[in-house]
């Protein structure tokens, strides 16, 4: 398992759980617990929440548990808790033990029972608008409901019949009896149960009331100790009520106590689940696993390292304001683990053939096949080498030469001579093309005293190219992508995201060439194309590579426009 106190954000929740700690509230333990809804997979924001969750639990020597929050039978799904601990797992977590909502289902509706004996929670017949306007809002007064002060007796027949499937779907709620003029919104006699004749993935039919967020989840942590229940910042105003749920529970140990920290946004990115499953739905992407979704399981399958991630998560920290990260500081801590760790390899996207026209033939009349020894990971020696063809037919990339080289370009061109990376010395002599003038191959000669990449005699070129071998070239396909939506904020214009969508989000190189070894990849193993960027190996799709993210460092160059601009 990954240490994970080491991506422990710190922080002001840490300095929380020292002081907690000081004073034993209790008794030195920390539980923490990670709550999804499964009701979509799991996104870049989850990552920070997971990494918060079981780091906090971690560094202070505790535990983390998973706890799906599944109180709604609509939207839940099997398929969705399964794709969510799947996606912990790769990102490193254990958790301790997981848990479901749904197991409290019972206590939570004693507990409901034993509300209703205090006389704080009645059954209200009213629908569901009526109860919503009669909650007033800010500087208006919220208006009692008629139903508020039925007697003890009548709420508790009410609600036993409520569970035993008496009433109609909406037909009546359960509601807390706190304060209807409370300036705190969240208090208004908040619901608590809702008929909902809906099939639950886990107790199927067993029950047609179904408890609301906040009675679920405060009373969830509860009976299973947790400390320190962490959430995002939109929770903050429904803290009274889940410290007025259990303050009136009369439960035997300490209270859970909930703590909230700001939302991961990054640019050029959706994070809201219901976003993101209009995506899948409509089809504007593949699936939940597209490479470009900001899902887990999207930028599993794109080459994210889960190391990346975590170290992201943990270097953003949590904070108490909500901002706005930019996409290419995750993408910095992405490259810099594939730079320790990625394979170098050559591939070719756009291939033109390279004909060596002075290359040498063997006694049987077939070009000579030399053989390269390469280095797989200049920043890691103990990666090896491998070795890899070389001949006088040659694929390099298309944008590699250019007849009438513009000024400063140094690639190849007639008359110039570059070095084909750890081979030779070569140098362009003309091109032939197709009937539409487009340059279909390039003819060369090379210097056979340049074997290996430098020359003799000290002289210099400007520019080394990647290149395969054409006779041994294996075929692929590469996809680029670009921002699966073009505006930094998007929504922000129109308040739909969809109208941000980049229609040029991803390119399709069917045609690639690539060098041999490059067909022994593992099925999502991420490679670097020299040159090009990192590649990782589709798990299913044979020879099919995403590109994961490319070479320049976009956040630097983004830090210096910003301090450019002041
Ligand atoms: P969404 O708004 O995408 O539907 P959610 O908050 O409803 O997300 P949950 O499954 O309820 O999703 O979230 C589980 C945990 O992850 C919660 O503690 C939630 O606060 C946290 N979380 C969700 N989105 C983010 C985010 N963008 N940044 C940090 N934490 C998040
Ligand atoms: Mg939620």
């Amino acid at each position: 398992m990954t240490d994970a106190s080491k991506y422990a954000a710190g922080d002001f929740i840490a300095d929380v759980v020292r002081e907690d700690n000081a004073k034993g509230t209790y008794q030195g333990r920390v539980q923490t617990r990670f709550p999804p809804e499964p009701n979509g997979y799991l996104h870049i924001g989850h990552a920070k929440a997971i990494v918060n969750d079981f780091g906090i639990a971690q560094q202070f020597g505790g535990t983390c548990n998973v706890r799906f929050d599944d109180t709604n039978p609509d939207t839940e799904e099997a398929e969705f808790a399964e794709s969510i601990l799947k996606d912990i797992a790769w990102l490193g977590f254990t958790p301790e033990h997981v848990f479901h909502a749904s197991d409290y289902f019972e206590v939570l509706y004693e507990w409901a029972e034993a509300l209703i004996l205090k006389g704080l929670a009645y059954v209200d017949d009213q629908s569901a608008e009526t109860i919503s306007e009669q909650r007033g809002g800010f500087g208006k007064p919220g208006i009692e409901s008629p139903y508020r002060n039925r007697s003890i007796e009548e709420n508790l027949d009410l609600f036993r019949r409520m569970r035993a499937g008496e009433f109609e779907d909406g037909s009546r709620v359960l509601r807390a009896k706190v304060d209807m003029q409370a300036v705190n919104m969240q208090l208004r006699d908040p619901v608590m149960y809702r008929i909902r004749r809906g099939h639950h993935f886990r107790t199927g039919d067993k029950w047609c009331i179904y408890p609301m967020y906040d009675w679920a989840h405060g009373q969830s942590d509860a009976v299973e100790g947790v400390t320190h229940s962490m959430c995002t910042l939109e929770f903050e105003d429904h803290r009274p009520l889940y410290d007025w749920y259990l303050d009136h529970l009369d439960l035997p140990r300490e209270q859970p106590r909930q703590y909230e920290f700001a939302r991961l946004e990054l640019t050029h990115t959706v994070t809201s689940k219901r976003r993101l499953a209009q995506l899948v739905r409509e089809g504007h992407v593949d699936g939940w696993d597209d490479p470009r979704m900001p899902t887990l399981s999207g930028l599993r399958r794109r080459g994210y390292p889960p190391a990346a991630i975590r170290e992201f998560c943990t270097s953003i920290g949590t904070s108490k304001t909500n901002s706005r990260h930019a996409i290419e500081e995750l993408e910095w801590f992405v490259r810099d683990e594939l730079n320790r760790t990625a394979l170098r390899r050559m591939a070719v996207l756009r291939p033109i053939e390279l004909v060596i026209d002075n290359w040498p033939s063997g006694p049987d009349g077939a070009p000579v096949v030399e053989w390269f020894e390469v280095a797989n990971n200049p920043e890691n020696p103990a990666d090896g080498v491998r070795q890899v063809p070389f001949t006088g037919r040659l694929y390099i990339e298309a944008e590699d030469f250019e007849e009438e080289p513009p000024p400063g370009y140094f690639r190849l061109s007639p008359g110039r001579e570059v070095r084909l990376r750890g081979a030779y010395f070569v140098t362009a002599t003309h091109a032939d093309k197709d009937g539409d003038g487009r340059v279909v191959r390039v003819h060369a000669t090379y210097d056979p005293a340049t074997k290996g990449g430098s020359a003799p005699d000290g002289r210099k070129v400007k520019s080394t190219m990647h290149w395969v071998s054409a006779e041994h070239a294996v075929a692929a396909t590469a996809a680029l992508y670009d921002h699966l939506f073009a505006a930094l904020g998007p929504g922000e214009a129109t308040g739909d995201p969809l109208d941000d969508l980049n229609p040029n989000s991803r390119e399709v190189l069917a045609g690639c060439r690539v060098e041999p070894v490059l067909a022994e990849t593992a099925p999502g193993q991420v490679v670097q194309f020299e040159r090009l960027g990192y590649f990782a190996l589709d798990p299913d799709k044979p020879m099919y590579f995403h590109r994961t993210v490319g070479l320049r460092d976009e956040w630097a160059r983004l830090q210096k426009r910003q301090a450019a601009q002041g």
